[in-house]
């Protein structure tokens, strides 16, 4: 038995006995360095008492970490083999700790909503994991959709794409993902870390996203109607408000209506407006069309 955190001997050793070959379309590279693993869960204030919901924990770098600080893992995977041996490796490696871990084999993409978490699994209050990259924002999303219960995140994504969901209106990076968050968390870059704490080693650095759950803004559009109005003002990015709307109004007329409506400039592009002013746009687009 061997005992603690894994090493990239130890990352060697079980992607070979479980005949895995790391894929990029599941977006699997695996951690292999101790500090970067520890520093995540310092980072995301990890202690006993903590449900931790960990998606896709490949060959539990992150969730031996998570339950070495005492915590309580509900880790989601959609690799069979990976989500099969994980209880093996925490029973190996932290006996005592094994039964503070529940695994659910399933694409994080389909959770909607708690009752889907295995059986005798108290509900989650963070989320932290190494997110699958390709699928990093909407597998984000998901979670913050649909288990109101996750508190706080901090989540690891490619650079770029911790720059576009922690940018601010206004910005050269703000866009679909950064208002989309907004609606349902602030959210803050916390750090890089580079390449080379992974194997296989991917073509880019890596950045931490903290984010803290507040309220849905103050508004009477469903987010359905709100997330709609985000799409359409960022599929042209280039195009003002009242260009980009049009399709989304009936036209550019109905479109310049709804913006004045809401208090808003239709000569404004989308990167400009808040969640909160997508919102406002939603709820005028509601009145008109009602
Ligand atoms: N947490 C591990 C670590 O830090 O070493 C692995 C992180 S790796 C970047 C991403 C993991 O997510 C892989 O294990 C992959 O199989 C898994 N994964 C990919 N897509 C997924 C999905 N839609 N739902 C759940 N897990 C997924």
């Amino acid at each position: 038995p061997q005992p603690g955190l894994l090493g990239i001997a130890d990352i060697r050793r079980l992607a070979d006995a479980l005949g895995v070959r790391p894929t990029k379309t599941l977006g699997q590279n695996f951690v292999h360095d101790a500090g970067t693993v520890r520093r995540i869960v310092t980072a995301a204030d990890v202690g006993p008492g903590d449900v931790v919901l960990e998606i896709g924990p490949g060959l539990g770098s992150l969730t031996l970490a998570l339950v070495e600080a005492g915590a309580e893992v509900v880790a989601v995977e959609i690799d069979p083999a990976l989500a099969a041996a994980l209880p093996g490796t925490v029973a190996e490696r932290m006996p005592e700790a094994a039964g503070r871990l529940h695994v659910l084999h399933a694409d994080a993409l389909s959770l909607t909503g708690p009752d889907m978490l295995p059986g005798g699994a108290p509900p989650p209050d963070k989320l932290v994991a190494n997110l699958p990259y390709n699928v990093a924002v909407p597998v984000l999303l998901t979670a913050l959709e649909h288990l109101p219960s996750v508190r706080e995140a901090l989540v690891m994504v490619q650079a770029e794409v911790a720059d576009r969901i922690a940018a601010p209106p206004g910005t050269r990076t703000y866009g679909v993902p950064s208002a989309k968050t907004a609606w349902y968390a602030e959210a803050a870059r916390a750090g890089t870390i580079g390449r080379s704490v992974f194997w296989p080693v991917p073509n880019v650095d890596s950045a931490l996203v903290r984010l803290t759950r507040r309220g849905p803004p103050d508004t009477a559009a469903p987010r359905e109607a709100v997330f709609a109005v985000v799409d359409a003002a960022f599929a042209q990015r280039r195009k003002t408000l009242r260009a980009a709307l049009a399709g989304w109004a009936g036209s550019a007329a109905r479109a310049e209506e709804t913006i004045r409506a809401a208090g808003l400039d239709p000569t404004l592009r989308g990167e400009r407006l808040a969640i909160t002013e997508f919102a406002a746009i939603a709820e005028q687009g509601r009145h008109s069309a009602g």
